[in-house]
């Protein structure tokens, strides 16, 4: 049975639901995107530094959003404290196990279509090998060279050659879900890292600055780099990453500030 053609879906092995961690187990062996298709092992690698810059990213925004709204409200060290690491962990927890869940899931339906894959192998031999044939075609080899193709891969393995071919997926390299789940928890940490050193370490005068600049610092670095690492134009990606920080600060700090002087 044809379930679905790695060609029939682009972004097929270039990452999976969720946060967008790539599957990359070890790295270089998944189903070539576009990205790996110039750069192999190379491109799988961009794939994953990419996503943890993305997560690094969430974690620089969220964090500094709740910190700075805080910061607007009181000047309370240990309020900021307390708030910047509940956020902190918060966010990389609930990164980490939607992380989990996800890649969870996708490795359940890859496995499940692997055993029926094995099934039909056993059952039906003849009309896989034909199948695999018309998949070798349809990427552009003549009849007679896709059919002997086929024949040398199922002699090899066909539960492979099926699973590569047919489903776009390796199965001695299925994701797992505690390495993208570590990995989204990691990203995350680091960079909410920076608003929450940012804001407890200065002065109470300095804080809320020390914060918004360090801040819109840090999203022009990971703005840059999470566009160069996908090949985009990095100008228009560096502008509209600082202008949602800086939004997030804006409102929250905002909303702060109101309550603050509401003395809620
Ligand atoms: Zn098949």
């Amino acid at each position: 049975m044809r379930i679905r053609a790695a060609t029939d879906s682009p972004s097929r092995g270039a990452s999976v639901p969720g946060r967008g961690y790539p599957r990359c187990d070890p790295p270089g062996v998944t189903e070539p995107t576009h990205d790996e298709a110039h750069g192999g092992a190379l491109g799988a690698r961009l794939n994953w530094l990419r996503a943890a810059v993305l997560g690094a990213n969430d974690g620089i925004v969220s964090t500094a959003g709740l910190v700075v709204g805080v910061a607007g409200a009181t000047s309370d060290r240990s309020a900021l404290l307390t708030a910047g690491l509940a956020g902190l962990l918060a966010g990389s927890l609930s990164m980490a196990a939607g992380e989990y869940v996800s890649v969870s899931a996708q490795r359940d339906s890859e496995k499940a279509a692997l055993a029926v894959e094995k099934r039909e192998l056993k059952e039906q031999p003849e009309a896989e090998l034909e199948e695999l044939t018309e998949l070798l075609e349809e990427r552009g080899l003549t009849r007679e060279v896709a059919r002997e193709a086929a024949v040398q891969l199922t002699e090899r393995d066909a539960l492979r050659a099926h699973a590569r071919v047919e489903l776009g997926i390796d199965p001695d390299a299925l994701t797992n879900p505690w390495h993208a789940a570590w990995a989204s928890f990691l990203a995350f940490t680091v960079g909410a890292l920076l608003p929450l050193l940012a804001i407890v370490l200065p002065g109470a005068g300095w804080r809320v600055p020390v914060t918004v600049v360090s801040v819109l610092g840090a999203l022009v670095l990971t703005g840059w780099s999470s566009a160069r690492l996908g090949a985009a134009a990095s100008g228009r990606a560096v502008v509209r990453n600082v202008t949602g920080g800086a939004l997030a600060m804006g409102v929250t700090y905002a909303v702060g500030a109101l309550l603050g002087a509401a003395g809620v």
